[in-house]
């Protein structure tokens, strides 16, 4: 029996650090949907070309990769090109996390995936996993933990997060709500009792 737990939250709510955190204590296997679309726009994909045949080649940086801060300040400005990027990417994204989740069901060794998806709950992927994990922040810790990390104006973030489904809504779908507006240990500490609640140790 595989245990799929779904790990998602609101830009730079600490997706990442707390799926490394569980990956460090536990033997599981990881499906990024960040890197998986990382991987899939990398320079001379297919699916680069589309984006840049769909949003011209200011999208990309001087050595052929996508400038993703420049893209995401065109689609998250204007609901349809976000569609339209949707359309290239996370649709394509979504269908392989469907594949990879299956396969590690089928692997009988396999006893923890951890599904790290920013859209875990606006595609519907939560229906996939057992166990899922919503990680929240303060707004004002968020920007400044954003500004300092990809150098993001304020009104860069704000767009961004206006643009995404509200952690109360999100909330409604999620088993496990993990608050990260304090600093690491904090965090880290209520990943644990999770972990030790649901004898997850593998
Ligand atoms: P994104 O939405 O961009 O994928 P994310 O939700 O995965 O981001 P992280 O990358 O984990 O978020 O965290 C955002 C930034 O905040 C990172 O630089 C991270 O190191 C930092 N960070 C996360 N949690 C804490 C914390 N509790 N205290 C201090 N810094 C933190």
């Amino acid at each position: 029996m595989t245990l799929i737990l779904g790990v998602s939250g609101g830009i730079g709510s600490g997706k990442s650090t707390v799926s490394s955190y569980i990956m460090d204590k536990t033997k599981c296997k990881c499906i990024d949907a960040d890197k998986m679309s990382h991987d899939m726009c990398k320079a001379g994909s297919k699916q680069l070309m589309e984006i840049v045949k769909h949003f011209g080649s200011e999208v990309l940086t001087s050595d052929g990769n996508l400038n993703r801060k420049y893209l995401g300040d065109i689609v998250f400005n204007d609901p349809s090109k976000l569609e339209v990027l949707e359309h290239f990417t996370t649709d394509k994204i979504v269908e392989e996390i469907h594949n990879e989740v299956k396969q590690y069901k089928e692997m009988e060794d396999c006893k923890l995936v951890l599904l790290d998806a920013p859209l875990l709950f606006e595609k519907d992927l939560y229906k996939l996993c057992d166990i899922n994990l919503l990680v929240t922040c303060d707004l004002d810790r968020k920007i400044e933990r954003l500004m300092a990390r990809d150098g993001f104006g304020r009104e860069q973030i704000i767009s961004r997060i206006n643009n995404q489904m509200s952690d109360e809504e999100k909330s409604k779908f999620a088993d496990v709500i993990l608050d990260n507006s304090k600093d690491l240990d904090y965090l880290y500490n209520q990943i644990d009792q999770f972990l030790e609640r649901n004898n997850i140790e593998f």
